[in-house]
């Protein structure tokens, strides 16, 4: 039995992953962390019995508590709740599917508690990769990648020398804009923006593919995980994404992982890493399949993109700046407070105003995101 515990279990990464767990009998849910969705949180905990439950608000949890009094579960609420679930004695493996810069301190305390973490909390990379990937190597644990294209980077490297790899082919859908300049991302609605072309994914995820912001977090997140400098990142466009991305080694040999946009895959090669299990589904077909075609990226009008490899060249405490500022802004922009384009702009504006710190610690990273967050009051105001 792998014991498992995951936090943002009532996400589509969270959902998915205990899809995974239900058709492999030798998967265990030893505990789970929710936002506000209690009635799901509820459902999850009578099929798959975790001994340890939180909730962000101490009220949910009351309420929680109240529902499932019939079981024998600890429920438990706020951070310190996110930290118990991450240190919990019994699980092996930590999956965290935690939108957010929030899954910062949890993944620290899980890594040091000598969990492995399946990763899809890119925001934690890309804000402290420079604490979370010696700290991986100090404890000897593994920080296994969730996300489908650092999933596809890590199978085309596995069996093969680090040192030989030269370059990172980061594969694109260009988003449900792709195409489009800036004169008609202007009048963008929330809905639209919600409408990805090839992938199923939380809002904030969705929006961070239409602005290709969340290329630019990949972009980092890689760079963390594979010990690669961002110039040796390129972006692909490939937009029905069949190609989940691809390396260069030295000899110019390029390597890919190819299949369907089905993110059980990626968490299923996590859960098992270094096995394959069978994965019910569909199969690419090469005999309806046709063509694959590539573009560049367009960074110009999609400047959140351009500003992730400049966030990513200066370094230090600029990644989290880029981050929570794109964190907030896309906040807003599903509140409908402030237009599409607003995003990257914001984000430039608060890059332009932060003093830069040179390898930032977890408190001074977690007050860069405070600062950020109180700028962004401030330029909304205005
Ligand atoms: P969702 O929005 O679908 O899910 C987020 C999860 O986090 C929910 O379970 C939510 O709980 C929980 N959560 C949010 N805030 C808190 C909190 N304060 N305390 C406890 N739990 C909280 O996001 P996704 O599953 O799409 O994404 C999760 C992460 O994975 C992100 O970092 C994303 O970038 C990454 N990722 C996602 C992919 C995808 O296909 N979805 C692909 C690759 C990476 P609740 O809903 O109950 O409030
Ligand atoms: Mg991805």
């Amino acid at each position: 039995m792998k014991k498992i515990a995951i936090l943002g279990s009532t996400g589509s990464i969270g959902t998915q992953t205990l899809e995974v767990a239900r058709t492999n009998q030798d998967l265990e849910i030893t505990a789970l962390a929710a936002g506000n969705r209690i009635e799901l949180l509820e459902a999850q905990m009578r099929e798959f019995h975790p001994s340890l439950v939180a909730v962000w608000s101490e009220e949910k949890a009351k309420e929680l508590r109240l529902r499932t009094s019939d079981l024998d579960v600890r429920i438990v609420a706020g951070m310190e709740g996110l930290l118990e679930v991450a240190e919990q004695p019994e699980s092996e493996i930590l999956v965290t599917a935690i939108v957010g810069m929030i899954g910062i301190r949890p993944t620290i305390a899980a890594m040091k508690a000598g969990k492995d973490i399946a990763l899809a909390n890119k925001e934690t990379l890309v804000t402290a990769g420079h604490i979370i990937m010696p700290l991986a190597e100090e404890r000897g644990v593994r920080i296994l990648p969730v996300d489908s294209e650092h999933s596809a980077i890590f199978q085309c490297l596995n069996g093969e020398n680090r040192r030989e790899l030269h370059k990172i082919l980061l594969t694109a859908s260009g988003g449900p804009f792709r195409g489009k300049k800036k004169e008609e991302l202007k009048a963008v609605k929330v809905e639209d923006a919600l409408k990805h072309p090839n992938w199923s994914m939380g809002q904030k995820i969705t929006i961070d593919s239409a602005t290709l912001v969340n290329k630019g977090l990949e972009m980092m997140e890689a760079r963390w995980l594979f010990g690669v400098e961002p110039e040796n990142i390129q972006i692909v466009v490939q937009p029905k994404s069949i190609i989940h991305s691809m390396v260069e080694f030295v000899d110019g040999a390029v390597m890919a992982q190819l299949g369907t946009p089905d993110m059980k895959l990626p968490i299923q090669y996590a859960l098992y890493y270094p096995s394959r299990r069978y994965l019910p589904g569909e199969r690419l077909d090469f005999r309806q399949l046709m063509q694959i075609t590539f573009e560049q990226p367009d960074m110009e009008n999609f400047p959140g993109l351009r500003l992730a490899f400049e966030a990513a060249a200066v370094g230090g405490s600029l990644p989290t700046v880029y981050n929570a500022a794109n964190e907030r802004a896309v906040a807003l922009f599903l509140d409908r407070r402030i237009r599409f384009l607003d995003i990257p702009e914001l984000i430039e504006n608060c890059m332009e105003r932060h003093t830069v710190i040179e390898n930032p610690s977890v408190e001074e990273i977690l007050q860069t995101e405070q600062e950020v967050y109180q700028m962004i009051d401030k330029l909304e105001l205005k």
